[in-house]
């Protein structure tokens, strides 16, 4: 069966961002959540290795409460991981094992962009990848992607045996220079490749409007919630087979499924809206982190990076100095270090699929909020 019709329906339920309480995750939430999700005919879920307390959660609100022929579930081999002590058998056993299952129907080879990829060629995992799909342990293969087009190009080029590939597409990094989602998503076309997308909200950004964005977008009456616009723009392109969303409460799920149930392809009104809406977001600084937490488990430090940089975004989008300082320092009483902790050392740097210049960012905001 090819990998379109494993989807019953295209939206993908990303556990990348799962809600918690009291610093662990809520199971009895992501129960709810998933449940609604199944309820309504979905059936595609997304996690990975890297993903903190992903897998477990996959394993305890679905592999051991519903069907295994109820849902289809995508996991990713994070090849920066791979050692003389850490094979790819390794990290996929170790997947399924924590999943509780014993084959993923989708596979990936996690986040290749040109960094990884030496990586990726020492340990041979494309290689790796036809032999566990042989096996039986993986039933489709293909990689997620953070690189530039010339590399995906070549990497579709020399790997016929890919069957799909996951971008980020949305429509705020469509024509951004340093993500060329729109090349990306044409190379793909070009290959015939089915395409899974993620980030369609850019890791929340598109959800959360500044006032005069959300005036603007408020002016226009019949677009629904600023996430649902962004889905649809990825929802509507032709390949693509799933669009992720990390979803982090029911209300999100439920926003989710209404706008999925009905895909209304986009206006010509709204596609002016999305216009207007990225010249807005062009004309206000962020920091362009989609709160993935690539780069957390390896700080040795402990600073929570998204989470610091979360409060620092809030504070450029309001300018309330005080608020933004109270966050903070609560962040800070949860656990994690301070910004001005960070002692350069660039693992953060090594991973982050968005490019940032975190530790640059780091000073940044210890300037600001810590002084
Ligand atoms: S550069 Fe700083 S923030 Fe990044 S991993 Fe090292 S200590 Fe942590
Ligand atoms: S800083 Fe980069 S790696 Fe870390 S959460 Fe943000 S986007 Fe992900």
């Amino acid at each position: 069966m090819g990998v379109e019709q494993e989807n019953r329906k295209k939206l993908g339920f990303g556990l990348m961002r799962l809600p918690k309480r009291d610093g662990v995750i809520d199971y009895e939430q992501v129960n709810a959540m998933v449940d609604a999700f199944l309820a309504d005919g979905y059936t595609y879920f997304d996690t990975a290795y890297v993903y903190e307390g992903s897998e477990e959660a996959f394993r305890r609100c679905i592999a051991t409460r519903h069907p295994r022929d109820s849902y289809t579930v995508a996991n990713k081999l994070p090849e920066w991981k791979l050692s003389e002590t850490v094979s790819c058998d390794d990290l996929l056993n170790e997947s399924l094992r924590r999943c509780g299952l014993d084959y993923f129907d989708f596979y990936l080879i996690h986040s290749l962009e040109e960094d990884h990829m030496e990586m990726c060629d020492r340990w041979d995992c494309f290689s790796f990848m036809k032999r566990a799909k042989a096996d039986g342990r993986v039933r489709h293969i293909g990689f997620s992607f953070h690189g530039t087009p010339a590399l995906l190009e070549k990497l579709l080029s020399e790997h016929p045996e890919v069957e799909f590939v996951q971008l980020q597409i949305n429509y705020l990094d469509w024509d951004d220079p340093k993500i060329a989602a729109g090349e990306c998503y044409r190379i793909a076309r070009a290959h015939n490749v089915p395409i899974v997308v993620m980030e369609p909200v850019k890791g929340g950004t598109l959800a959360n409007l500044t006032p005069e964005q959300k005036q603007v977008f408020d002016s226009f009456e019949e677009a629904g919630s600023p996430a649902s616009l962004a889905v649809r723009y990825a929802g509507n392109l032709p390949g693509v087979f799933t669009v992720l969303s990390g979803m982090s409460n029911l209300e999100q799920v439920q926003d989710n499924l209404k706008t999925y149930d009905d895909l209304k392809p986009l206006t010509a009104r709204e596609s002016v809206l999305l216009g207007r809406l990225v010249s807005l977001f062009r004309g206000t600084r962020s920091i362009g982190c989609t709160a993935c937490r690539y780069c957390t488990e390896g700080c040795p430090m402990g600073i929570r990076i998204p989470d610091i940089f979360a409060i620092y975004n809030r504070y450029l989008y309001d300018g309330d100095l005080a608020a933004a300082r109270q966050r903070y320092e609560a962040l800070i009483d949860e656990g994690s270090s301070r910004a001005s902790d960070c002692i350069a050392c660039g693992q953060c740097e090594g991973v982050c699929p968005q490019h940032l210049p975190i530790i640059e960012l780091l000073r940044e905001v210890a300037e600001k909020i810590e002084s």
